[in-house]
């Protein structure tokens, strides 16, 4: 389909067809103007010249000036149609199904009763263990939650592993974590309160350590980042 436009319709679309913020049916209609009319191929030539519609020496006047800030505005409003309003659509989603992910977490880990427990146990149902690393390892941990949170705090770069062993059974390596500098927390999940638990660490080389049986909310927020990115 093909709308044949007069030099006057071709001259006021131009500033909007340079800007490239017309409708397709208006590019095609200039497209073909140009194609076949060279003075208005000859404005268009000056147009597109860089400073043409902010520079005003140019040679753009009043209704030209008027069109190119018309193409700025409808420029924003497609921008904001096309790009940020689905934009701000995906980063709610993104954001809702954070939350939601992170919630699930923090209700894994609802408590039932504490029962006492014996001398060398830490019972992190309780409180957590905020101790050096070597203090850390000797103890063996009780939970009602489902998971033991281990965090390391050292002040110099590491790279290491964190092992879960069951304190009751030989010390027996039931789980492996990394953590690292960037990433110094660790999640151990589907655990019972029937075992007792005991954590070593290896390639720490020194600082300290909380070993927790809850996460707190924005722990749970970046343990779901983390899963994601
Ligand atoms: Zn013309």
């Amino acid at each position: 389909m093909s709308m044949k436009i007069s030099c006057g319709i071709a001259e006021d679309i131009l500033p909007l067809f340079v800007d490239g913020s017309c409708s397709f049916e208006s590019k095609a209609a200039v497209e073909e103007h140009l194609g076949e009319c060279p003075t208005c191929r000859e404005k268009y030539e000056r147009m597109k010249m860089p400073g043409y519609f902010s520079g005003g020496d140019a040679g753009a006047n009043d209704r030209t000036a008027v069109m190119a800030a018309y193409a700025k505005k409808v420029r924003r409003h497609r921008l904001v149609l096309r790009i940020l309003i689905p934009a701000a659509v995906i980063i709610l989603a993104f954001f809702l199904s954070v939350l939601g992910r992170a919630v699930s977490i923090l209700q894994c880990q609802r408590t039932s009763e504490v029962t006492d427990v014996e001398a060398g146990t830490h019972n992190l149902t309780v409180s957590d263990l905020v101790c050096g690393i070597k203090e850390a390892e000797g103890f063996s941990f009780f939970t009602n939650s489902t998971q033991i949170v281990v965090t390391i705090k050292s002040e110099s770069d590491f790279e290491g592993i964190v092992v879960l062993r069951k304190a009751d059974q030989d010390d027996e390596r039931i789980m492996l974590a990394r953590v690292s500098s960037a990433r110094p927390v660790c999640v151990f999940t589907n655990l019972t309160s029937e075992s007792r638990y005991g954590i070593s660490l290896e390639g720490v080389p020194s600082g300290n350590v909380e070993v927790s049986g809850s996460v707190g909310f924005w722990q749970a927020v970046s343990m779901v980042l983390d899963d994601l990115l």
